[in-house]
């Protein structure tokens, strides 16, 4: 999904004005702390107003109580969902598939099955994962396809319960839109490439917000692991396994954060 950083310009900084004039209004009654202290030229609303682009990026993610890097990285993913079409999904994700028109589908019975579980309890309105003959395709989704290739079905994914966790994972991820949000994070760099302060504070949103959309999907497959009554183990192993890097949470956190559900769920309050 491709976004127009012309309008992403002018929707992030419409947006930016409205909850840092909000900030403005709160800290007027209450008092501020110093890190609350977001600095405007001139202060007050209308100099929220007039507030351009790039200073509207450094507000947001100085300011403590619109959250920093994580507030700015939410901020974007959210113009991002509200600037991209239904139509714009449809058609990258038919893109997507197009590329991979040469490899032969197939049908994975063991897919079919844990997807059915997946779908009822997740209320999916998504179409099944199409599977691959493969060795490249690992596990991925986009705004509306799901693929997986028959080499990783043999090896990471051999086990249902990892193989339902990965699923549900990836259902994670396209209900909650994360190809737009990731787009919005892409076009915030396009747009401060050229400033090496701005860049970094949206190279940091990127990460930050790439790793959060894996922790949400991560919490999205072990709700619905606990309700299908999967076995967390091989799940808590395999994420253990995982190495993190810029767009991943280390496996290890990925891993208590999933049993912290399992345990919720096994002792309801
Ligand atoms: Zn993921």
């Amino acid at each position: 999904v491709q976004i127009d950083t012309a309008k992403f310009r002018t929707a992030f900084t419409q947006r930016a004005q409205r909850v840092l004039s909000q900030v403005e209004k709160t800290t007027e009654t209450a008092a501020p702390t110093p890190s609350d202290q977001v600095s405007l030229s001139g202060g007050g609303d209308p100099s929220v107003q007039g507030l351009k682009f790039e200073a509207a990026v450094t507000a947001i993610a100085t300011s403590a109580t619109l959250g920093g890097i994580p507030g700015l990285a939410a901020l974007t993913q959210d113009v991002a969902h509200s600037l991209v079409s239904e139509q714009q999904e449809i058609d990258a994700s038919a893109r997507m598939v197009d590329q991979f028109t040469s490899l032969p589908l197939v049908q994975d019975e063991r897919v079919e099955s844990v997807w059915s579980g997946v779908a009822e309890v997740t209320e999916s309105p998504h179409d099944a994962p199409l599977v691959y003959e493969s060795f490249f395709i690992d596990a991925q989704a986009d705004a509306r396809n799901m693929m997986l290739g028959t080499e990783t079905l043999k090896g990471d994914l051999a086990d249902d319960n990892v193989l339902a966790f990965t699923v549900a994972h990836e259902e994670g991820h396209r209900q909650h839109r994360d190809t737009a949000g990731t787009a919005g994070l892409q076009a915030l760099m396009d747009l401060t490439e050229n400033d090496k302060e701005l860049y970094s504070l949206a190279y940091q949103a990127m990460a930050e917000g790439r790793q959060q959309n894996e922790r949400e999907a991560d919490l999205f497959a072990a709700e619905a692991m606990t309700e299908l009554g999967y076995d967390k183990q091989p799940m808590l192993e395999f994420l253990n396994s995982l190495p993190g890097d810029i767009h991943h949470p280390v496996g290890t956190q990925r891993a208590q954060a999933v049993d912290e559900i399992f345990q919720e769920a096994s002792d309801p309050r």
